[in-house]
């Protein structure tokens, strides 16, 4: 014999299963999106695109976002 209890815990349980339902779909794709990126940058890396930009004037590893180099001050970038 059904109670009206029995319904309503029935009826919660489902909304609680499509919001985990949801959770899990969003971290899955939190998850394949942050794993392709690091997929795609260790690609990358392996292939040697990602290189390390080094001073002409003294080695050591510098950013071309900065016109001098951090170590020495040479002059770096496009106009170097
Ligand atoms: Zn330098």
């Amino acid at each position: 014999m059904p109670r009206p209890v029995s319904t309503g815990r029935v009826t919660g349980y489902d909304v609680m299963d499509q919001e985990a339902l949801v959770r899990v779909g969003l971290e899955l794709v939190i998850v394949i999106a942050v794993g392709g990126m690091l997929v795609s940058a260790l690609r990358r890396l392996l292939k040697g695109q990602v290189t390390v930009h080094r001073c002409p004037a003294c080695g050591r590893p510098t950013t071309r976002a900065n016109p001098r180099c951090r170590h020495c001050g040479a002059a770096v970038g496009p106009d170097a």
